[in-house]
């Protein structure tokens, strides 16, 4: 008896000591003092320059995958955009919905964006072309609107965006002040392009410090017009395919490129996801399927690649979603029978640096 007692005690005591802690650390978390906040804000500004720096630290042409989903809604993916980094260029390819945060937590520097580059004009593409032109604009003081090359119809769409942004236009300048965010650095400048109807027409729309872009036609009927993009940096290149359906002229237009970042739909995914979702209130089901009529598919990509001596592939525009990263690989199984070289699906934060003066690419997770 006398032993259970002195037990309890002791445990009461243990108990004791812990529910006081556990109030201590409370108290100070709630009154967290200024040096320590102070502190945590500084490192976490260094924090972030350092990393930077660091990662382009060598002349190189990276690519960084910022928005790897499709309009589809999932949790860990925004919707589509790529970036191009080559010596002082900062090139982006399509602005999807929450695409510029991927961006911004990202190494660039939205206020440094040399140009911005449209493939077509579906949502997934272009919904976050207002909140992108406001931040490169309020983040980089910028003298000049924001060069913007994209097929026919780009005017329609950027002058949209900018007339949906000039209330909040002036209340920045209102806080801010006109010398932080000068008028006329407002919006976009549209360069359009016309490539005609053939696939195999190509055209260079933009060169600038040793970096050139080709855009090219690509087949994603009934969306026309709508391009891809191919980038050479000092020797390397990359191919951008934007939305599109297996077509002969994609080889052409991709043949012995270093990088390809293609989109791809897993049909066999997306028809269990048409099965899954029948008797849901949604519509779900009946876009599942219609979605299979123009986009590629892993398999399809992977033949592509084999056909055009590509080194790297790497997969965005996730097509279902794939609600866990358990179905990552079976999403490619089938694809890698076609091809000899690396397959790899790109996530938000995805950086692959192709290195100059040899064949090496480096594949990096920045964000996961
Ligand atoms: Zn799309
Ligand atoms: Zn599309």
């Amino acid at each position: 008896m006398n032993i259970f007692l002195k037990k309890n005690k002791k445990l009461g005591i243990v108990l004791g000591i812990y529910f006081i802690i556990c109030i201590a650390i409370l108290y100070f978390l709630n009154n967290l003092p200024d040096t320590v906040v102070n502190y945590i804000i500084h490192k976490s500004i260094a924090k972030n320059q350092a990393w930077k720096k660091h990662v382009f630290k060598e002349d190189a042409l990276y690519v960084i995958t910022t928005g790897t989903g499709e309009p589809m809604p999932d949790i860990n993916r925004s919707e589509a955009q790529t970036i191009v980094v080559a010596g002082n260029q900062v090139l982006v390819f399509d602005v999807g919905p929450g695409s510029t945060h991927k961006l911004e937590i990202s190494p660039i520097n939205i206020g440094t964006t040399s140009a911005l580059f449209m493939t077509h004009y579906h949502s997934d593409h272009i919904g976050g072309l207002g909140e992108f032109m406001l931040k490169r604009w309020a983040n980089g003081s910028s003298q000049k609107p924001l060069p913007i090359f994209g097929p026919e119809g780009l005017e329609e769409v950027v002058n949209g965006f900018e007339a949906a942004y000039q209330l909040d236009k002036g209340y920045r300048i209102a806080v801010h002040g006109e010398k932080m965010l000068p008028l006329k650095g407002f919006g976009a400048e549209s360069h359009s392009f016309d490539l005609g109807t053939d696939l195999k027409s190509k055209k260079t729309i933009y060169t600038k410090n040793g970096v050139e872009v080709i855009a090219f036609n690509v087949n994603h009927l009934p969306v026309y017009p709508a391009v891809g993009y191919r980038v050479h940096y000092k020797g390397r290149s990359v191919v951008i395919t934007g939305d599109t359906k297996y077509t002969e002229s994609l080889i052409e237009h991709s043949q012995n490129a270093d990088l390809l970042i293609s989109e791809a739909l897993n049909r066999k995914f997306a028809s269990m996801l048409a099965d899954a979702a029948k008797n849901t209130n949604t519509n779900i089901s009946k876009i599942a399927n219609d979605i299979e009529k123009y986009h590629i598919s892993p398999q399809e990509v992977a033949q592509l690649a084999n056909k055009a001596n590509i080194q790297q592939v790497v997969i965005t525009h996730i097509l279902p979603p794939v609600p866990t990263k358990l179905l990552e690989r079976p999403f490619l199984k089938e694809a890698r029978q076609f091809f000899k070289g690396n397959i790899y699906m790109a996530h938000d934060g995805t950086l692959i640096t192709l290195h100059l003066n040899s064949r090496k690419i480096t594949i990096k997770e920045l964000l996961n």
